[in-house]
């Protein structure tokens, strides 16, 4: 007994090894053996064994001296890479009116890029899986590229969700609640699917390939039709026990205050997130004035006294719910997010201002507010990032099984 559970534990602490080597390849882009021993402090013999296994599973590939980084003149050494072609990888951002798709190979780098336009509102999750299906065949076809070569597929959707599971408590794009849609796009799609909050992947991205590049604590805050946050700490996206953490857009700012989009009262959001405003603009005329949110900001433009009340209010409640952000992690920056921030009012200087005047005062300086106009590509793309992520691990330990 005693000995098969050691036997098991050199297993994992192996497994964990090469994921550990194929992570340091991935983050450096090109790296020689001597410099993963040096980082991940493996042995450098385990390091090459490690190596030549992943080199036999096709997962990297050696780069030639001459063309790798940082090689010195006369001392030629051999790099190691990623190997883009081993895996294609596809990323789904879900919105309410779009469905964007980035296609990429194994290193990341974009292949395919694909928006379907949906009808908007709530969808079963019969429709909505149907709907997945087509927006991938469509991408693929786009680059001449089959289904079957997707090896996993990273979905971003708004809502509480239990990732790990890919388990939906709730979403603003599903009829119901409480869906395992893992379970039911297996019915449709024979590859591994990856379901995460999309806000918890703009953190991804905005960790792999953004402002957070070189940062390890920071919140990212996206608005759009809802309001969610990712919250990166040490590096680590952290999501709660429940998987569903992060809810920022639910915190409370109004006892009994104005009915939010997941049945509570007084969310931020349902002061902030673009349907809130339209329908506080539109409760008033009577008729359906504002059909979007440029109209309401044409409207404030033009000097409309209550388009800019209404404005005023969300930015002084988003001002509110960010320094409550910052009392509670004091990160090292907040980043946001979202194609409402376009508008500006939500990033102006006054409302950074009042949050300034809401956070605890100490004498050191505040997180840097950075606003950052990423599109529905930037979110699909951190559904690529998390499906490589995922894709990896799954391959690193059939590598294992195989290696025993
Ligand atoms: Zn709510």
């Amino acid at each position: 007994m005693v000995k098969s559970d050691r036997l098991s534990h050199s297993g994992e602490l192996r497994e964990s090894s090469r994921l550990q080597v194929f992570d340091t390849i991935r983050a450096a882009g090109q790296i020689a053996r001597i410099d993963i021993a040096q980082i991940t402090r493996i042995s450098p013999a385990t390091v090459t064994a490690i190596t030549a296994e992943l080199l036999a599973a096709g997962l990297i590939e050696e780069v030639s001296p001459d063309t790798a980084r940082g090689a010195k003149r006369g001392r030629p050494r051999v790099a190691l890479k990623i190997r883009g072609s081993a895996h294609h990888i596809a990323g789904l951002k879900l919105s309410h009116h779009a469905i964007t798709t980035l296609i990429t190979d194994f290193e990341g780098t974009e292949l395919i890029s694909h928006e379907m336009p949906l009808r908007g509102g709530q969808m079963s999750p019969d429709d909505l899986c149907e709907k997945i299906v087509e927006a991938l065949d469509q991408s693929c076809a786009k680059g001449g590229l089959t289904r079957a070569q997707i090896s996993g597929v990273g979905i971003g959707m708004a809502g509480v969700m239990d990732a790990e599971r890919n388990f939906i408590y709730w979403s603003s794009s599903l009829n119901v609640r409480n869906i395992d849609l893992g379970s039911a796009l297996k019915s449709h799609l024979s590859m591994p699917v990856f379901i995460d909050n999309d806000a918890n992947l703009v953190a991804k991205a905005e960790h792999l390939f953004g402002e957070g590049d070189t940062r390890s604590n920071f919140v990212v805050v996206t608005v759009e039709h809802g309001v969610g946050m990712g919250i990166v700490i040490d590096n680590q996206i952290y999501r709660g026990v429940r998987g569903c953490g992060a809810e920022f857009g639910h915190i409370k700012v109004q006892l009994e205050g104005a009915l939010c989009q997941c049945g509570q009262r007084g969310c931020l959001e349902a002061y902030v997130g673009d349907y809130a405003l339209l329908r506080e603009a539109n409760i008033t005329s009577g008729v359906e004035r504002h059909k979007d949110l440029a109209s309401l900001y044409a409207a404030v433009a033009e000097g409309d006294m209550m388009a800019q009340s209404i404005l005023d209010r969300a930015g002084r409640m988003f001002a509110m719910g960010l320094a409550n952000i910052v009392n509670i992690f004091d990160p090292q920056m907040i980043v946001l997010a979202g194609a409402q921030l376009a508008f500006g009012y939500l990033s102006s200087d006054k409302v950074v201002e009042e949050m300034r005047r809401w956070v605890v005062q100490v004498d050191g300086p505040l997180p840097e507010v950075r606003v950052h106009g990423w599109g529905n590509q930037m979110w699909a793309k951190g559904a690529a990032a998390y499906a490589i992520e995922e894709v990896s691990a799954l391959t690193i330990r059939e590598v294992a099984s195989h290696a025993g």
